[in-house]
């Protein structure tokens, strides 16, 4: 689905940071030197961006 907007365990919003997160990721860049870069420091923040798995178009058809 879409990533969440904010960290479900702190509230810190996290979700602005997505789209630079994947683009840089999927262009090579250690995704721990990207999340230091952007600021997301907290364990419970950085497992937000981590874990998502872009799924809503795959599953918005079927809505
Ligand atoms: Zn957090």
């Amino acid at each position: 689905m879409m990533v969440p907007v904010r960290c479900f365990t702190c509230g810190k919003v996290v979700g602005e940071h997505w789209e630079e997160y994947k683009t840089r990721v999927e262009d090579g860049e250690d995704p721990e030197a990207v999340l230091d870069d952007l600021g997301v420091e907290r364990h419970c923040c950085r497992r937000m961006l981590v874990s998502h798995r872009d799924l809503v178009d795959i599953v918005a058809p079927y809505q």
